[in-house]
């Protein structure tokens, strides 16, 4: 075939298959469009899961009638003139081409009027063919109809999902829309039903609210920050309300809902430990960045963005959120219900952590926790409990312990009801933050062997031992190859020691795990997990018989230790029985 020009109607087809997936991308581009025409009410209705008709009506700023030839025109937009434009993307869109390239694939029925016309104008595309403009009566605003949507390529027709699923499609896409513009009312109806109503409101936090559904209201915590140039509103769950699926996770730049995998890991690493890996987080958040730190033209539908400074806001993002959940307190209540199937269930927790009238920064509920370096004398707390003394802003009174039980679980009241405990779960927290901190700290120290404890290894421990050098480093540990089939241990954190945890099984697991591979590359993910071993066997056992004075100081540690209501895997580690709960199960409510 000789090399030819492309006509106009194949290159927006062409076009159109970036730009256009599926029903739902329609919907985004004329929602999109809407909003940028200052819209205070946009409506969307559906016919056969938008293939048949997907019709968007707004109140906005319309367009002039001798300008309608142009909206449906490839490369045309109002939106940007010159190359610096693009630097100060204020709109949704800019690149000019969603219109022409939903009319290559459909028949486009445009209808729209500006506030100081009499009238309207009409238009209409259809493959390459152009009716109109024609003056129409019509109120200011306006409406673009998309009809047949995909006859002309059925190819990627084939590749939609069911009617159902597509209406699903477009309803979260213009939810989506909706979170990060709550001053808009919308709507989403389809086969004589409305699927979707929300009123214009003033708060974001209600917008977010509406959508997620006022049930999740009490489990929502709100994290705003500002740090250099960045600035991060929006609502994360608490814990125990993560999901299977990675619906409630959304996050918006400048307002555009984006997709980016590493700021996802940044959410979810601020959640490690808390929820169980294969759950993802409920976190609606908000980046406001100048737009000249962002290309947001690196993809055609535009919803994955380039950050000239990714670090600064993957730190940003984590931090606040491990913020926000070290200072509220994510202690599951421990539910007594009627249906004794369903007895002692871990629920979602208690109160309303506080409420989103206006915003405000989530600074004054923090509580810090600055330990004091050395180390204690013996005994897994002489520190902290020292430190405990010493802490100043305790929201609220500490737990008393009253009974160990089973020699596994601490029985403790405080004032709102009985606290149970799961002593190793407690304290394998507790000394992970110990570690971690005074690893950060550099003020873990280390006790000099005066000969060197032998371990025996195989060549993968080995291996593992040239791995880890770093680490061990970090940690205090000196160890050395003694031949082939031995490392000596020169010197061991005190702390351990202490603890009574083996350095030659410890040694011995860490260098296999190294080995063979199972530790993570990623240095400070394999910080964390080595932290979760040496916690794991410094902590009291199950089984292990307390006295009351050190089920005192586990307790008084428990209000010190960030996030203790949960141990490193993500298991709870106390659960709470509230005194109304017992007041109703013993009738006397
Ligand atoms: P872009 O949004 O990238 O500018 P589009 O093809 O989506 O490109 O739209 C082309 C132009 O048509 C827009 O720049 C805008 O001027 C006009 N337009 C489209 N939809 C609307 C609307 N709902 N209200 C007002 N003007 C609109
Ligand atoms: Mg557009």
């Amino acid at each position: 075939m000789p090399i030819r020009t492309l006509p106009p109607l194949l290159i927006n087809q062409i076009a159109a298959g970036e730009v256009v997936e599926r029903p739902a991308n329609v919907a985004k581009e004329l929602v999109e469009n809407s909003i940028d025409a200052g819209a205070s009410r946009i409506e969307v209705l559906v016919e056969g899961g938008g293939c048949d008709r997907l019709r968007v009506s707004d109140d906005g700023c319309g367009i002039p009638f001798d300008e309608l030839h142009l909206a449906v025109a490839a490369h045309a937009t109002s939106k940007i003139g010159t190359l610096e434009d693009l630097d100060r993307i204020a709109s949704m869109g800019f690149r000019g081409e969603a219109l022409a390239s939903i009319g290559a694939v459909s028949r486009l029925h445009m209808a729209s009027r500006t506030a100081s016309s009499e009238a309207g104008g009409s238009i209409t595309t259809e493959g390459d063919r152009i009716e109109g403009p024609v003056p129409i009566g019509c109120p200011p605003g306006t409406t673009v109809d998309v009809q047949q949507l995909f006859s002309r390529t059925p190819a990627r027709r084939k590749f939609l999902k069911s009617e159902g699923a597509e209406t699903r499609r477009i309803r979260e896409t213009v939810q989506r829309l909706a979170l990060s513009h709550p001053g808009i009312a919308f709507t989403v109806a389809s086969g004589g039903r409305i699927l979707m109503e929300l009123a214009a409101r003033s708060e974001p936090a209600e917008r977010v609210i509406d959508v997620l559904g006022k049930e999740l209201r009490p489990e929502l915590l709100e994290v705003e920050v500002e740090r250099d140039g960045v600035s991060l509103w929006g609502l994360v769950g608490r814990p125990s309300i993560a999901r299977p699926t990675s619906r409630h996770l959304q996050l918006f730049l400048n307002g555009r809902p984006i997709v980016d995998r590493s700021l996802v890991h940044a959410i979810r690493e601020a959640y490690r430990g808390l929820i169980d890996p294969g759950r993802t987080p409920t976190a609606i958040l908000f980046l406001e960045i100048d737009p000249a730190r962002v290309d947001v033209n690196v993809h055609p539908t535009k919803s994955e963005v380039r950050f000239r400074d990714d670090r600064l806001i993957y730190s940003v993002l984590r931090h606040a959120i491990m913020d926000r959940l070290a200072a509220a307190d994510l202690t599951p209540a421990l539910r007594i219900d009627d249906d004794p199937a369903s007895r002692a269930a871990v629920l979602p927790s208690r109160g309303v952590e506080r409420s989103f009238g206006a915003r405000s920064g989530p600074g004054h509920e923090h509580r810090t926790w600055t330990p004091v370096p050395g180390e204690g004398p013996r005994g897994f707390d002489a520190d902290e409990a020292r430190m405990e003394m010493q802490a100043p802003l305790l929201a609220t009174a500490p737990a008393v312990p009253v009974i160990q039980v089973h020699g596994s679980y601490i029985v403790a009241e405080d004032e709102d009801g009985v606290l149970i405990i799961d002593q190793h779960a407690l304290h394998e927290r507790i000394m992970f933050r110990t570690l971690l901190d005074r690893v950060t700290r550099g003020t873990l120290d280390s006790q000099r062997m005066l000969s060197p404890i032998v371990v025996d290894v195989d060549a993968l421990q080995l291996e593992g031992l040239e791995r880890v050098g770093p680490l061990l480093l970090k940690l205090g540990i000196e160890a050395e190859p003694i031949g082939l089939h031995a490392v000596g241990i020169h010197a061991f954190p005190v702390l351990l020691l202490e603890r009574r945890v083996d350095p030659v099984e410890f040694m011995g697991e860490l260098l296999a795990k190294a080995g063979t591979g199972a530790l993570p590359p990623d240095e400070e993910t394999a910080l964390q997990e080595t932290l979760d071993m040496m916690s794991c066997r410094a902590a009291v056992k199950a089984g292990d018989h307390l006295n009351e004075a050190e089920m005192a100081d586990l307790l008084r540690q428990r209000d010190l230790v960030e996030r203790s209501s949960r141990c490193p895997h993500g298991r709870p580690t106390t659960l709470r029985l509230s005194i109304e709960d017992l007041e109703k199960q013993f009738g006397r409510r």
